[in-house]
Parts: C-alpha cells; structure tokens; sequence
C-alpha cells in the first residue's frame, strides 16, 4: 500500500513507518517538527514537513490510506489552552478527512487513546466502557473517533480508532524524546543515567497491590504491529475501535523493580504526593483487538525497559 503517515517523525510515528517499509509498503510522512525530529524520519520514506492541514497538498488517488499520528497530546497544555486542541486536533484532522475524501482515500488508521475513558475506576476497560474523557486532549480525540464513525457511515470510509494506554521501549535508535519528560520509564532511565538525582513516586496510598499507580504499558514495536494490523483489516463504511493493551497492569513501584534490574543501578526513588489528576488503575482488555486483528502484545515490560535503555545508551 502506498501511506501517508502524519506525525512519523515521532517517538511511535517513526517506529510505525518503519514497519510499513519493512513490510514494502510506501511511505510519505508529514510532520511539522513542533515535537518530532527530523533525525527520526526514516531514509526509506518520502519527506514532507508541514501542517496536517497541508495534507490535501500531498494526497492524490495514488494514495491508500492515512495512518494519522499527528496530533497535540500534553493534558495539562489542554487544560490551561483548550483552543489549542479544537484547533490543533479537531479541526486539523476535519481538514484532513475532507482532504482524503477529495482525494478519494478512504482508509484510515487514527492514534486514539484510554484518555477518552477518562477515569472509569477499577477493573479492565473494554470498547464498551463509556468513554467519558476528564480533560481536552481525551475529549478532541473522542471528537475525532465520533467524526470517523459518521465518514464512514455516510460515505464509506473504511476507519480504524486505536486506543492506546501507556506505550514505552524502543526500536534500534528510535526511541521517547520528549521536552519536558513526564512519562515514568524515560524519567527512571534518567536517574540510572546520572542526568536526575532521584525517581520520585508520585502516589503511595492508591488501592492497588503495593500503593502504587498502575498502567498497562505496551512496547512501541507491538504497538506499530497493531497499526498494520488494521491497516489492511479496516473495512469500507465501517469504523472499528480497538483499546491496545495487556489486560494486566503494572505499579510504578514494579517499573522501579524492572529498570533496577535491567541496568543494575540502584535507582534511589522519593514518594511524592499523587499527580494531580492521576486514576489509581487504567488497564486495557486486549480481547477485541486479539479476536479481530489477531493482535496480543510479545514484549515483556523487562523488554521495555532493556530496549529504552539500550537506545538511551
Ligand atoms: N509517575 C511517577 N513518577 C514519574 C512519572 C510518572 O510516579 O516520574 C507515575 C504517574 O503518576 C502514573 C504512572 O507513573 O501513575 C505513569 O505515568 P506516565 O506519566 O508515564 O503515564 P500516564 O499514565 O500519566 O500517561
């Protein structure tokens, strides 16, 4: 298939085009850079930097589908500056279905994500689950699942929503950078490095195991093979929604554990008050997506963390 990728020269865009080629697939990507690195966009793929909006420049009938990454993804930028994702996000990607549409390509693979459940508590969440998002970012990407779900009922766009919950690990060289760094695994690997003193845990009085937060990490290399999956499973007229997950969760505590025992460091690690906004548990059911795309998670969170730090070093 020839595909374009919004948003490949990012941490997951950079790792999903890489499997599309190594799978002889054709490539464009468009990314603006405001969070992607040029370094990251792999020599194989064509190289356009602009907005999504200039998707239309771009897609013409030889074009099979759009696997669309692109997008603002900080929760607290979206609280302090909610314009800033109707814009960026919704109306963004509006333009770049009314350009797909004109350009007659109807397939789609859209990066969604568990902010759409917003905090459902305790327990696996499955498609089915209300999707009530906490803050803009989860809401303009649960907009976005909602106009997929209208293009293809009304003109036949075959569409697929991934849901993802906390990705990590690392592909050869292409691994998290991100500025500031918020995500657990990078910031622990920062100690381990020596350009942070401490982890800090932030939460010890949650109900789980050991007090700890618990998240359903995936690696980046699953979770790109899920994107191919539905690449060629998505169906004309149809928007189908996938939560990408394990169904089993790890604590921040376990994640210590791990990073301890990849790089033999002993990671000191100070407990904080919770983050502000955290849920004690989001854990995704995997079943859908395994009974539809034959897709189930390979890569341990040992794997995760081995393959983040050996990019890292
Ligand atoms: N966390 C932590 N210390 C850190 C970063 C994160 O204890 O330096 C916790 C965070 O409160 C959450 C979990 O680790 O419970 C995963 O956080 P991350 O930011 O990686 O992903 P999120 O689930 O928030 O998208």
């Amino acid at each position: 298939m020839k595909v374009l990728v919004t948003g490949g020269a990012g941490y997951i865009g950079s790792v999903v085009t890489d499997r599309l080629l190594a799978e002889g697939h054709t490539v464009e990507v468009l990314d603006n850079l405001t969070t992607g690195h040029q370094d990251s966009v792999l020599s194989g793929a064509t190289w356009h930097q602009g907005e999504i909006t200039e998707a239309g420049e771009i897609l013409d009938s030889s074009f099979d589908a759009v696997i669309h990454l692109a997008a603002k993804s900080l929760v607290g930028e979206s609280v302090t500056h909610p314009e800033r994702y109707w814009h960026g996000n919704i109306v963004a990607t509006l333009g770049l279905i009314d350009a797909m549409r004109s350009a007659g390509v109807r397939r789609m693979v859209f990066s969604s994500t568990a902010a759409v459940y917003g905090e459902p508590g305790v327990g696996q969440i499955t498609e089915d689950t209300p999707a009530m998002p906490t803050n803009p970012y989860g809401a303009s990407k649960l907009a976005i699942d909602h106009m997929l779900t209208a293009e293809a009922a009304a003109h036949g766009m075959a569409a697929v929503s991934l849901r993802y919950f906390n990705v990590a690990g690392a592909s050869g060289s292409l691994r998290e950078r991100h500025d500031p760094e918020t995500h657990l695994i990078p910031n622990l690997l920062k100690v381990a490095l020596g350009d942070a003193g401490e982890a800090k845990i932030f939460g010890t009085d949650y109900p789980t195991r050991d007090g700890t937060a618990i998240r359903d990490y995936i690696h980046v290399v699953d979770l790109a093979d899920a994107h191919l999956r539905a690449l060629k499973a998505a169906e004309p007229g149809n928007h189908a929604v996938y939560n990408l997950g394990t169904g089993t969760g790890t604590t921040v505590r376990e994640v210590i554990t791990a990073v301890r025992e990849v790089t033999g460091i002993d990671i000191p690690a100070v407990e904080h008050p919770r983050r502000p906004g955290d849920p004690a548990v989001l854990v995704a059911s995997g079943q859908r997506a395994l009974q539809e795309l034959g897709w189930a998670p390979q890569r341990s969170i040992t794997d995760m963390v081995a393959d983040a730090w050996a990019a890292l070093r």
